[in-house]
């Protein structure tokens, strides 16, 4: 039962002046039965129908359905009520159009949470529309539409159907049909139907109600026993009021007439009479909360963003292409040339074997590898077929105080100290016209001194290194030639056949008084590394200054030979279990030929023992971590366990295996790209520092510094604009489904859900898309930078990467995306609050 108390409803426009649609109604509605509403255009019908439907706010007054005080009810609750108990239908029929007959139907089911599908043929059936339920609403008739809407209202079992002109766009046969089903409906039911059809409330209506300019000018009810049917009853014909005699009933008038049997004819009036107040019954319905299933969840799904496919599709390329931008952007403004391998121009490359190591901002070299024959077919196979040089991990150094593997494999800046190399970074067998190619005059090398008596295992230094020993060593070396001949430095024993003028001096004299870089502080520094000529002074250090020369290609064999070193520091011997240990022999001319003595903690390293009597031999391997090769491998014999020593042909054979080459030197860079590229692959990287090419792109990116900043925050906004865009868009887009949808009942938390679910589907795309994608067009846009570097503004960039791809970024612009999709389905949302489901009914209209 429903009760409506002084219900008022002013519409308060913009334009016009408040206009009172409904002034202060009261009634009362039974449990079951067919109420019309009557009126003329304008009094106020819809308003009265959509106020009990709670599709819009009452301005005053109190609507009671069955306890439930709809005048209070939150948004929440009104939901419960549209979804439960109502069912409404529309003159428009507002069925989901790209749902077919059943699906419409289940959706009302779902709405009010009555999942039994086994009614739908049942429904389907009580509308007339029994084998139509595969159909979609444009192949139906209007009448067939409005069909579908009732059994949509009725799918939910409501307790109360409105029905605002359900008839008005269907022809006088379809109308009665729909009536007629209301009529039936009415039964048990209390359906309310708003017309303008007289005719038709005198003969279905139980209750009519009439508006005039808002105010309620009639409300009557059907007489209860009373029948509208033609009858003649003790020569009285009683005839139906507003209704044709059918020709049964006119030939059975005709008869009467004919037998004398008419006394009187009376008019049936149309049965109606003054509504008395009715007392109030108490009788409460609670309202019951829904949930939509996944499944219709996804239905909804797939209905509401449909025709969204190819803006989806735009928005992922579109996302993505911003994305690869930002991450360009960033790239740049986070370049720092120290992190990137870039040849100079010059006339080598110089490649080391080695693993490479980022500790924060600084790169270095963790540690040397072999370099092995097959590395140097690979380098043919590039095509290149001129000279390349071996390097050997055998230096002085200058400083005495390290081993020559720790400045190697560490950052080379430290090298430095007070303008002098600490330790040389290796010696390079080559010929003498590679020398004179470098350092030479008139095509000639000028020895500054030669010692009498060279050696085969002899070394030649440049004057810079000559310089270091005398920096270093100031009481050892006191004449400038007493570098000359044999000497320690460092751990080990070096014979120097000769020192060569290299001119550095005249190069570098800006440079002589750097100091000591342990005092710079950290601002000083960056300046220093900044500063051209000292990256260009710590490159020719790396590569050319800084090391040693050999003209001999059995360079290693004859340092073995010569015995200079009697010890030798053997790594990567193979223990037990595969794995690899350092260990230091020293000389025993004593020991007979493959003999040797172990220490306890040596022997226990190896056997993993301490019964010293165990073994008395093994096999010792020397195994390259690299390519997993075994270098060296030779059945050795146990004399004691005391200290590490070797006989005079271990000594060899081992010296000879420890001068390895960690690195080549190529001196023709015309096919550079491509021997970098295998050089990669390889496990080589590219040895040196800065050179003018990072350097210029440094200069670049600190230029444009600010200017990316800018361009990058522009960017990050767009993209995260236009993410929230689709989404805005993605609800503005579906406002009458959610409109139809939110007037049936649906929820607003599921709505919520279908959007998100859009949304996550959406930002999953975009998320695979730019992971994929961001790679590949910042390979195409370097690509484009290093051939329009080297082109357009002349400078020359082997290593190819200057957008690298880091994983932080991406993860980091990932997040925003993130970010981006939670806003996008948060403002949306908002919206969808607003959405008052009569606006949007009323401006499809
Ligand atoms: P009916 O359905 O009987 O034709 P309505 O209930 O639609 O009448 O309208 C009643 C009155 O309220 C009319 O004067 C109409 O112009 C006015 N009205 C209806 N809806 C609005 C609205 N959204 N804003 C302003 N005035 C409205
Ligand atoms: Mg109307």
């Amino acid at each position: 039962m429903i009760e409506v108390k002084n219900l008022t409803k002013v519409y308060n426009s913009k334009h016009t002046k408040p206009c009172v649609a409904l002034d202060d109604i009261s009634f009362t509605l039974p449990n079951h039965g067919l109420v019309f509403i009557l009126g003329k255009s304008g009094s106020g019908k819809s308003t009265l129908l959509n106020l009990l439907g709670g599709l819009d706010n009452i301005t005053s007054g109190e609507i009671i359905a069955d306890g439930n005080k709809i005048h209070e009810l939150t948004e929440k609750e009104f939901d419960k009520y549209r979804s439960s108990y109502l069912g409404f239908i529309f003159q428009d029929y507002h069925l989901f159009d790209r749902l077919n007959v059943n699906k419409n139907i289940e959706i009302g089911m779902d709405i009010a949470d009555k999942k039994d599908k086994y009614r739908i043929p049942l429904i389907l059936e009580k509308v007339g529309l029994e084998g139509k339920g595969k159909k979609y609403p444009d192949q139906l008739s209007g009448g067939e539409r409005q069909r579908v809407a009732v059994a949509r209202a009725l799918a939910k079992n409501p307790n109360l159907i409105l029905a605002d002109e359900p008839t008005g766009n269907l022809d006088v046969n379809t109308s009665t049909q729909i009536l007629n089903l209301l009529k039936e409906i009415s039964s048990e039911k209390l359906v309310v139907i708003v017309s303008h059809n007289i005719s038709d409330a005198d003969k279905y209506a139980d209750q009519i109600i009439e508006l005039q300019e808002g105010k309620i000018i009639r409300n009557d009810v059907r007489v209860p026993s009373y029948n509208n049917s033609f009858s003649i009853e003790k020569k009285t014909v009683y005839l139906p009021h507003t209704t044709n005699l059918t020709d049964e009933e006119v030939a059975l008038l005709t008869d009467a007439f004919k037998n004398n049997n008419v006394k009187n004819i009376v008019q049936k009036d149309n049965g109606f009479q003054k509504n008395k107040v009715q007392p109030f019954e108490e009788n409460t319905i609670t309202l019951q909360n829904s949930s939509i299933t996944f499944k219709n969840l996804q239905k909804l799904v797939s209905m509401f963003l449909k025709k969204r496919k190819s803006t989806r599709i735009i928005t992922i390329l579109m996302s993505t292409l911003l994305f690869a931008l930002i991450f360009m952007l960033q790239t740049f403004l986070i370049y720092d040339s120290r992190l990137n391998d870039i040849t100079p121009y010059d006339d080598n490359i110089v490649l080391s074997k080695g693993d490479v190591a980022a500790e924060g901002d600084a790169i270095y070299h963790a540690a040397l590898h072999r370099v092995t024959d097959e590395d140097i077919e690979a380098f043919k196979h590039t095509g290149y077929d001129s000279n390349i040089y071996k390097i050997y991990s055998y230096a002085p150094n200058p400083s005495n105080s390290s081993s020559f593997y720790q400045y190697m494999t560490n950052d080379f800046y430290r090298n430095i100290d007070e303008f002098f190399i600490k330790s040389c970074a290796g010696t390079l067998i080559c010929d003498e016209s590679y020398l004179i190619n470098r350092y030479g005059k008139d095509g000639k090398l000028t020895y500054l001194y030669q010692d009498q008596n060279p050696k085969d295992y002899g070394i030649i230094i440049t004057d810079y290194v000559a310089h270091s020993i005398r920096f270093f060593n100031p009481t050892s070396y006191l004449t400038e030639d007493s570098v000359l001949g044999k000497h320690k430095l460092g751990n080990q024993y070096f014979y120097i056949n000769a020192v060569i003028d290299t001119d550095y001096e005249e190069k570098y004299k800006d440079l002589t008084n750097i100091g000591n870089l342990e005092n710079y502080s950290p601002q000083q520094l960056i300046e220093l590394y900044d500063n051209p000529l000292y990256q260009s002074f710590i490159e020719d250090t790396t590569k050319y200054l800084g090391i040693t020369y050999s003209f001999n290609e059995n360079f290693a064999a004859d340092l073995a030979k010569s015995k200079i070193n009697s010890s030798v520091r053997v790594t990567n011997i193979v223990k037990l279990n595969n794995t690899l240990t350092d260990v230091s022999f020293s000389h025993a001319g004593s020991l007979k030929d493959d003999t040797i003595n172990l220490s306890k903690s040596t022997y226990e390293s190896i056997f993993k023992s301490t019964n010293y009597e165990e073994y008395d031999k093994f096999t010792l391997q020397i195994k390259d971590p690299v390519s997993s090769k075994i270098v060296y491998s030779k059945e050795v014999k146990i004399n004691k366990v005391s200290s590490n020593q070797i006989s005079t042909n271990l000594l060899i054979e081992l010296t000879e295996v420890m001068t390895y080459s960690f690195g080549l030197y190529f001196d023709d860079i015309s096919n550079s790209k491509e021997i970098v590229k295998v050089g990669k692959d390889l496990g080589y990287y590219v040895r040196n520092i800065d050179f003018d090419g990072s350097l210029f792109i440094n200069k670049l990116t600190h230029t444009f510094d600010s200017f990316f900043r800018l361009i990058f925050i522009v960017l990050i906004v767009v993209l995260i604009g236009y993410i929230i865009v689709y989404g805005i868009n993605n609800v503005r887009g579906s406002r009458y489904e959610i409109g139809i949808y939110k007037s049936l009942g649906g929820k607003f938390i599921d709505l919520g859900k279908v959007f998100i679910l859009d949304i996550l589907i959406t930002g999953i795309l975009i998320c695979i898309a730019c992971t994929i994608f961001t790679p590949i067009i910042t390979i195409i846009a370097n690509d484009v930078l290093v051939t329009s570097f080297q082109n357009v503004m002349d400078i020359h960039i082997i290593y190819t990467d200057i957008l690298v791809v880091y994983k932080s970024i991406i993860a980091t612009n990932l997040g925003i995306i993130n970010f981006a999709i939670l806003l996008s389905f948060f403002i949306p949302m908002l919206f969808l609050i607003k959405v008052k489901p009569i606006e949007i009914i009323r401006q499809n209209k």
